[in-house]
């Protein structure tokens, strides 16, 4: 296929990847990338058994796939960058050909994190930056910016904290939210709201504090609104797994939103993942609602 053709046929998978995974909540199920279509014909954007998407026509690869423990645990490196080991096989043909065809190209591709079966998290565009015969891995960077970078495999500082913050931003906190909203089966702990493109994984500890990681028992699935209000203070959830109104919040006479989107939730018990290695940790819980008293406190 024709190299013009090939980059804007990814431009639109990529796309409609990242929409459908948006509508969902950030995710989307095996069933919907092995059933996509493009064109009225059948493109699957990843592959049936194995962790690499080269369709036929394509002179790049299309996809991979990382799994948190899988053979091709990639890899990600303190370095910011994902290495990615090399297919099976003769390193210079079949997979392996094509994601160096990447490297050579420019191409764009998407990276799919699998958390659990059959789910899967897009990062895209993602892009093959280096290759390195000598450990059998290529480089694969977040963003584009590092497809100018001279030397992938050996980052400047300020170049490694770049890439740093993005595997954050764009690998990390992605994979927190569909582990969290997973665990509460897509819906607002709060006030059940089930529309995952509304719906935001929350952290009781907040990133910079020691303990605030990036686990299911430090999230909450919680809607754009009781994710702010939770945020800003004006929701607060006890230990004990209830919620609470700010009190100034309560007393405020206003609209429908204040009056059943938040007020009516005061007392209400959250909905919790059914798994119970996944509900959050009370101590957490506790820590985070003691800063809800005091700052509620002082605002009224
Ligand atoms: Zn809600």
């Amino acid at each position: 296929m024709e190299s013009a053709l090939e980059a804007e046929l990814r431009r639109r998978i990529i796309a409609w990847v990242m929409e459908r995974a948006e509508a969902n909540g950030g995710f989307l199920h095996r069933d919907e990338l092995l059933g996509f279509h493009i064109d009225g014909e059948k493109l699957p954007v990843i592959d049936y058994s194995r962790g690499i998407r080269n369709p036929a026509r394509f002179g790049s690869t299309l996809s991979i796939v990382s799994t948190p423990h899988g053979p091709y645990d990639d890899a990600e490196s303190d370095d910011g960058l994902l290495h990615y080991a090399y297919r099976e096989g003769d390193p210079w043909s079949g997979d392996n050909r094509k994601l160096r065809n990447a490297l050579d190209t420019g191409m764009p591709l998407i990276l799919f994190r699998k958390e659990v079966k059959n789910i899967y998290t897009p990062v895209a565009p993602v892009y093959v930056v280096g290759d390195e015969p000598e450990n059998r891995t290529f480089l694969v960077a977040l963003d584009e910016s590092f497809t100018f970078v001279p030397d992938p495999a050996h980052l400047t500082v300020p170049q490694k904290e770049y890439a740093l913050r993005l595997a954050k931003q764009r690998l990390h906190q992605p994979i927190f939210r569909t582990r969290v909203l997973l665990a509460y089966d897509t819906r607002c702990a709060v006030c059940e709201l089930k529309h995952g493109s509304l719906l935001d994984a929350a952290h009781i500890l907040p990133d910079p504090h020691e303990r605030g990681v990036p686990a299911v028992t430090n999230g909450l699935a919680l809607c754009k609104i009781h994710h702010a209000a939770y945020d800003q203070n004006f929701l607060g959830i006890t230990p004990g797994y209830r919620v609470e109104i700010a009190h100034d919040l309560l007393e405020e006479v206003d609209g429908p939103m204040l009056k059943h989107g938040l007020q009516e939730m005061h007392g209400r018990e959250i909905r919790l993942p059914a798994r119970r290695a996944e509900r959050p940790d009370p101590a957490a819980l506790a820590e985070r609602f003691a800063s809800f008293g005091e700052r509620a406190a002082a605002r009224g």
